[in-house]
């Protein structure tokens, strides 16, 4: 049964171990706390549209194993029209809740990226990783599994080498070796969509060198498996995100966790990369090429709900979207620059030997620097258009809606183009979207845009533009670089 429903997706969340708490408190049922609960129903609303004749072909995909029809998050991507698949359903997710899904993600591009390392490792290495590989993602289309990807270690001093650090749990790596399976311990951080995920897909944080062996471990891990404990983050305005309201958004809310794994067993059958340095690099890369060409159009998809939402706002203050038609198709270019990039890296990508599709990754990092800053303006606007009731601190809680004292005075107040409800639920949804729990990780998520710039740098052909541009200018003499001056 490669498809589930909804609620089979639903039911089996439920059933897991409760390992994840929040405010010092465990959460015994992800799906019904209001801290993860709506994350779980927006991971919902995917499967369930997996089933839906209008969307099916956005979040379904075919089995490059057994031709079977499976979730597209469970899906090998083999061309650029599968990555593009993949860009293609984040947008529409984010059409879906507003928001980030996590589940759907990550963990994907990381099963993904450990499908072309292991055939690179077996073939090279002679090791048996790949079928490793291979019999996991049976297993995972089998049962439609969601996955959460952690790259982020705690990381320490960030000027250290893992081994350099004083803790060496500030990074995931391997304690033991046995002969059924390896003990990993140590720290991942920042991990997006956990909470709504059956396993969690590890991998390294970082491209290594062979003095960080330990570090080197790549594996599957259950969710709710024994020695791990979950801390759920989430964001800043998350108090009033899980009041029950009627002025809360109606879909969304990702989680965000700290993941402790205290001496974690995993069999060898999900072990898939364990001390072999010299293919975190290429690992990283694909990863990244691939995030970062999708990650586009999770922005572009959330700042089409802008555009939505600011529309909504300017006429429930009772104005017409026409005077601020430019600051909308000013939104609307950021959303299509990020988009488009992350399209342009899938059209000049290449499928590698193992079946692997990956971005150019000069386009696709050039995209995470613009995801890192374009979606920022889009937010602002959109503040711009909605007025001061749209940010934060200036908008009544829903408690205070309900007073029998003032709670209709409220109301009242809040009348202006629309009454006053459906003008508190637009400001609500502008408020979350560029202020509160339904931003997405726009600077960091995916990597940090100097990371990125990094790679641009590294990919850039400084050297031959230099040499065009003198051929052009008539320029015979020599110009050479000179050595950088002396501080
Ligand atoms: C919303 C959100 C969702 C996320 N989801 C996931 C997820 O699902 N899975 C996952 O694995 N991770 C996830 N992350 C984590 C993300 O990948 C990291 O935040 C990102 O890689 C940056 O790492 P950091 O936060 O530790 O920042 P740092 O590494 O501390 O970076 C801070 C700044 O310092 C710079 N810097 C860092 N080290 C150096 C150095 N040695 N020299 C010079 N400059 C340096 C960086 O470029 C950056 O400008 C998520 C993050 C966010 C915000």
């Amino acid at each position: 049964m490669a498809l589930r429903s909804g609620e089979q997706y639903v039911e089996s969340i439920r059933k897991m171990r409760p390992n994840i708490y929040k405010w010092g408190e465990l959460i015994k049922d992800v799906t019904t706390h209001p801290a993860t609960r709506l994350h779980v129903q927006s991971v919902k609303r995917s499967y369930d549209l997996s089933h839906d004749p209008e969307k099916a072909a956005i979040y379904t995909a075919k089995s490059h194993l057994t031709g079977e029809t499976v979730h597209r998050w469970n899906s090998l991507m083999q061309s650029a029209e599968d990555v593009m698949g993949n860009s293609n359903m984040k947008r529409e997710q984010y059409h879906q809740t507003g928001t980030c899904q996590g589940a759907t993600c990550a963990g994907w591009t990381g099963m993904n990226v450990l499908w072309d390392i292991t055939w690179q490792m077996d073939r090279d290495l002679g090791t048996h990783y790949h079928e490793r590989v291979k019999k996991y993602w049976k297993y995972m289309e089998d049962n439609a599994i969601a996955m959460a990807g952690a790259l982020t270690d705690a990381k320490g001093n960030r000027s250290l080498r893992p081994s350099q650090q004083a803790n060496k749990d500030s990074n995931l790596h391997v304690k033991e070796i046995r002969s059924d399976g390896i003990v990993i311990r140590g720290f991942k951080c920042q991990i997006c969509g956990v909470a709504a995920a059956h396993e969690i897909i590890c991998v390294p944080g970082s491209g290594y060198g062979e003095s960080e062996k330990d570090f080197c471990v790549a594996a599957a891990v259950p969710r709710d498996v024994e020695g791990l404990t979950i801390v759920e983050t989430r964001r800043p305005s998350d108090a009033r995100d899980e009041e029950e309201g009627w002025d809360a958004p109606k879909a969304g809310n990702i989680t965000q966790t700290f993941l402790i794994f205290d001496d974690v067993f995993v069999p060898n059958d999900r072990v898939f990369m364990c001390g072999e340095a010299k293919y975190t690099g290429r690992l990283l890369m694909n990863f990244t090429s691939i995030y970062r060409a999708a990650i586009g159009a999770c922005v572009a998809g959330q700042g089409d709900i802008m555009i939505g939402a600011a529309i909504n706002m300017a006429r429930a203050n009772g104005l017409s979207m026409r005077p601020f038609q430019d600051k909308l198709v000013q939104m609307a270019v950021n959303n299509e620059i990020t988009y488009g990039l992350g399209l342009g890296s899938m059209m000049r990508g290449r499928k590698q030997p193992s079946g692997l599709f990956v971005p150019d990754p000069l386009l696709a990092h050039a995209n995470k620097t613009q995801v890192a800053k374009l979606p920022y303006e889009t937010k602002v606007i959109a503040q711009d258009i909605s007025g001061g009731i749209a940010e934060t601190g200036c908008f009544p809680s829903f408690k205070d809606f309900q007073s029998t004292e003032y709670g209709k005075k409220l109301l009242e107040a809040l009348t202006a183009g629309a009454d006053g409800e459906t003008r508190a639920r637009a400001a609500r949804l502008v408020e979350w979207l560029t202020v509160g729990g339904g931003i997405p990780g726009c600077m960091h998520g995916g990597g940090s845009p100097d990371g990125a710039r990094l790679v641009v740098r590294a990919m850039t052909k400084w050297e031959d533009y230099a040499a065009e541009a003198k051929r052009i200018a008539g320029i015979t003499a020599d110009l050479p670089d000179p050595a950088p001056a002396k501080k």
